[in-house]
């Protein structure tokens, strides 16, 4: 399965990664090393509460996670209507929790893209994908995904018939959407382990789709 590239290239594309963004960027880590320094020094916060959230954030949430809810919702129907209906309790039936606000999943059918943004922020279901990729926080994508969805689309390699419609969510600190990709073909025999390492999270964020397997 692939891992979280905090990286635009990874798609192909260096516009997310302006110069401008990655002067910002290394400011925000200027200032947030200050803010560390400053709430250890204060007592506040100690520097092992700070390492255990960020290995929470690495290592306990992830799109590992993620592919797992989408391979159960492909091999298990009834999983999937209750994933649809009320995705935090299905998500807690699964050991997957504590997320900030509610989840929603949004199902890609034969004639429904769905696709997912914060357009104000950078609102995100971590526990079931990680931390955002750049590209999410971005500018650009926040913006542009609301007004020019298929070129967004597009530039992530990404194809929508015309005649399907493409549906973009806005997620916030109260509803966090999820994307529930389409199942390729050919995947009749497989297993949900071997479903879930089809997955990645671009698909989950309805910036990609799940190719067949070759
Ligand atoms: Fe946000």
């Amino acid at each position: 399965m692939s891992h979280d590239h905090d990286d635009a290239s990874e798609h192909g594309h260096s516009h997310y990664d302006s110069p401008a963004s990655r002067r910002a960027r290394s400011s925000f880590e200027v200032r947030s090393m200050a803010l560390e320094a400053a709430l250890v020094e204060n007592g506040v916060l100690t520097t092992d509460a700070i390492d255990a959230f960020v290995d929470i954030m690495e290592h306990r949430f992830g799109p590992h996670h993620g592919a797992r809810v989408v391979a159960k919702a492909w091999s298990d129907p009834e999983f999937k209507q209750r994933l649809l209906a009320d995705a935090n309790a299905a998500l807690t039936d699964l050991g997957i929790g504590g997320t900030e606000g509610n989840v929603r999943v949004v199902e890609n059918t034969d004639d429904t893209h769905n696709m997912v943004v914060c357009t104000l922020c950078s609102c995100y279901p971590w526990p079931l994908l990680g931390l955002p990729p750049t590209w999410y926080k971005d500018y650009a994508y926040r913006s542009r995904a609301v007004l020019e969805p298929r070129g967004v689309l597009k530039e992530f390699g990404v194809e929508i018939d015309p005649d399907v419609r493409v549906a973009v969510w806005d997620s916030s600190a109260e509803v966090r959407y999820f994307v529930l990709p389409q199942r390729p073909s050919g995947t009749e025999h497989m297993s949900e382990d071997e479903l879930a390492a089809l997955v990645d999270r671009n698909s989950m964020i309805g910036t990609g789709v799940v190719p067949a397997p070759a």
